[in-house]
């Protein structure tokens, strides 16, 4: 809500699953300024350190990542100048007024901004599958079981080819859209959403070989791959999921709304 006479915005609200929430010297919230446009309306604000009326909820225990905080976000009455909107006040008002003509669509800039930062959260998931692969390889030219090295066997030797072939497929997406992102270039097919979900599913998908590479010794924690599995699954969640990346794919290709 804005307070003109003061030249204030009062938030309120809870929002669950923030990286850092609570404790981030900055919190940037994406809030409904009006809820008549149904998640149309909305303006994102920067909240500084020390600002009163916003703190920590809950703080989630997790399957992976467990050294990132996670924790809800609380809003209660928190005060902020007008000049922390970020974009300012008068060019929302545009876009406010617009949206409600039914001349713009209402989508928010950080959904823009979301496809340009895909890629390096795909780079994260990147780096585990790649960590995974090696682990495992070098283990399959290093363990021998009925008198040869299990790498030997087509049976591992072909999941090392296909976790090799899916990791330099991601890697690939993954700088066509940093440099697209880097170069101001349209992200026009999804690009973004695609670097995200290749790289993701792919980290998922091949640290779950790797502990099948290794066998009982890949299912312990003595070696980081169990790990590195539990960690990979959040690339399949965060930044948009696997399934709303299909979503902002399939609706890039055919300009449909497909629900
Ligand atoms: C560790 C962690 C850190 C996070 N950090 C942040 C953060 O810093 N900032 C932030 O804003 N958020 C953060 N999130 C939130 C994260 O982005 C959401 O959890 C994620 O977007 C999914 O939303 P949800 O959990 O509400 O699931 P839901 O939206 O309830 O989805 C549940 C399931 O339904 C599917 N689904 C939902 N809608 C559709 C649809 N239209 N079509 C097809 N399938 C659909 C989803 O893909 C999913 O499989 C974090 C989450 C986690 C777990």
């Amino acid at each position: 809500m804005y307070n003109e006479a003061t030249d204030e915005w009062v938030l309120n609200g809870t929002k669950t699953w923030i990286t850092n929430g609570g404790i981030a010297n900055v919190h940037v919230v994406v809030a409904s300024v009006d809820p008549d446009l149904r998640g149309r309306g909305q303006a994102s604000f920067v909240i500084p350190e020390g600002t009163k009326g916003i703190s920590q909820g809950q703080k989630y225990k997790k399957m992976g990542i467990r050294a990132s905080h996670t924790a809800e976000v609380v809003l209660d009455e928190c005060r902020i100048p007008g000049a922390f909107l970020l974009g300012g006040k008068e060019r929302l008002d545009e876009r406010l007024a617009l949206t409600r003509e039914g001349r713009r669509s209402g989508e928010h800039a950080a959904m823009k901004t979301f496809e340009s930062t895909r890629p390096s959260v795909g780079a994260q998931a990147l780096g585990i599958a790649r960590a995974a692969y090696e682990f495992s390889l070098d283990y399959a030219k290093e363990r021998k079981q009925f008198g040869r090295y299990i790498i030997e066997n087509q049976a591992i030797a072909f999941k090392l080819a296909d976790m090799k072939m899916a990791i330099d497929a991601s890697r690939l997406l993954v700088w066509r859209a940093a440099w697209m992102a880097a170069t101001g270039k349209a992200f026009e097919h999804g690009e973004g959403s695609m670097s995200k979900l290749m790289a993701g599913e792919t980290a998922v998908r091949v640290t779950e070989e790797a502990i099948q590479i290794m066998g009982g010794y890949g299912y312990v924690r003595e070696n980081p791959v169990e790990r590195w599995h539990r960690d990979s699954k959040i690339y399949t969640i965060f930044e948009g999921t696997s399934e709303i990346q299909r979503l902002i794919i399939a609706r890039a290709i055919s300009g449909l709304r497909i629900q």
